[in-house]
């Protein structure tokens, strides 16, 4: 019977945020997050979302059910937001966009849509990567093996293993590839090396699955961020890209994002639409409106859409200004010739910082600062005011 279920591993950033509430310490900070704080280290709601919003109650909108690839303007505006309205693959009809249920939902479906089509085929990801990529494709039953990313002696990019290991597996994988700020590491290639990546991708017939959660959000350009989706997509292949409003936005908890496919012709593209559409029916019938309403009016509306830019600005500018404090006071205060330069090297609002066991858990003991096993720190949750005590802590923590 049902007694025979035993207990699921418990997820390793609920232990985080536990143990940090349970501090009583007021000198605690808490690197295990995964949103954006203000310099007070508050949630934030954009503005702009609060004018969509209040647009919205205006117009009296219904909620009657969407159809099955969502609300059409929003798949629109999304697709238009991540290609660029006058992009080939948008003006040659060869995008397949359904809404999905944020990102996660959106790589869930990507990773249905794998499994049903390419039952035989694996996909290559990144080691390390986002902890759920792992429990999303494993539920969708597409088998996965690691291609090499982050180089511990220095703190960077393994980029001739990364280029190897995606060239010894065999053709016509698929390979997961964060679009910018890669989560944990913060580590993205530079423009050259994307070149490379998508040389060997397209050499050996792979088909990239981009992971697109932070457009605008890394760099504060919408533009910048999406630019390694873009030199793909102008290469002419066929590739897939989940995208997210849950950084960039904020809205986290409305579950908006969608699964664009890029194919070889329009037609492709219909045939492909309609499995999403299929796979989306049997798992969720449709998706939710509010905040594909939210996206809609705002990137479709010019006014609100340079407002959202200056915030996606402030948002991305907190946070480089942190890793900068972070860094100043890192060399100011460390005299062992360490070089924590990566610090403001990396992009987005992670960064692995190449702390082994040991460290983490006297940063945690001795200095009340809270991060995820494998290292990864959210600099969302540091202030200007917390980056002398937080240097204390990684200097101490490091040589001891
Ligand atoms: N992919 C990556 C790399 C992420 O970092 C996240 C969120 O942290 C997601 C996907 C999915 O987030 P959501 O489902 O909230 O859009």
């Amino acid at each position: 019977g049902l007694d025979s279920i035993g207990m699921a591993p418990a997820e390793p950033n609920v232990e985080v945020s536990e143990a940090f509430g349970a501090d009583r310490n007021e000198m605690k900070v808490e690197l295990g997050l995964g949103a954006y704080r203000t310099e007070d280290l508050q949630p934030y709601v954009l503005n702009v979302v609060k004018k969509a919003e209040k647009l919205m109650l205006e117009r009296g909108e219904n909620k009657e059910y969407l159809p099955i690839e969502g609300l059409g303007a929003f798949n629109k505006a999304t697709a238009e937001l991540l290609f660029g309205a006058d992009n080939a693959v948008i003006q040659q009809q060869r995008v397949a966009t359904v809404q999905g249920i944020s990102g996660t939902g959106s790589l869930r479906l990507a990773a249905a849509l794998i499994h049903s089509h390419f039952p035989t085929s694996q996909i290559l990801i990144s080691s390390p990567t986002w902890g759920n990529h792992k429990n999303i494709l494993n539920d969708a039953g597409v088998a996965w093996s690691e291609y090499r990313y982050y180089d511990p002696l220095t703190v960077a990019l393994d980029f001739q293993g990364m280029i190897s290991d995606i060239k010894a597996a065999p053709e016509g994988c698929f390979v997961l590839l964060h679009g910018c700020a890669h989560n944990p590491t913060g580590i993205d290639p530079t423009p050259a090396q994307w070149q490379i990546i998508a040389d060997v991708i397209e050499e050996k017939k792979h088909i990239p699955l981009f992971d697109v959660v932070y457009q605008g959000y890394a760099s504060g350009s919408v533009e910048a961020d999406a630019s390694s989706v873009r030199l793909f997509a102008a290469r002419g292949m066929e590739l897939l890209v989940a995208q997210s409003y849950s950084k960039n936005m904020g809205l986290y908890a409305e579950r908006i994002g969608a699964i664009n496919v890029v194919c070889s012709s329009p037609d492709s593209a219909q045939r492909v639409k309609s499995q999403l559409k299929r796979l989306a029916r049997g798992m969720y019938s449709n998706p939710p409106v509010h905040g594909a309403r939210i996206v809609t009016n705002i990137v479709g509306n010019s006014d609100l859409f340079s407002e959202w830019e200056e915030e996606l600005r402030m948002m991305a500018g907190r946070i480089k200004s942190v890793r900068k404090k972070l860094y100043e006071c890192l060399s100011a205060k460390d005299k062992s010739g360490k070089d924590w330069s990566f610090f403001v090297k990396h992009i987005g609002m992670y960064s692995y910082a190449g702390l082994n066991e040991a460290q983490r858990e006297r940063m945690r003991k001795k200095w009340h600062v809270y991060m995820t096993k494998d290292g990864r720190m959210a600099l969302t949750g540091v202030s200007q005011a917390k980056c002398e005590y937080l240097a204390d802590a990684f200097i101490d923590s490091y040589h001891n």
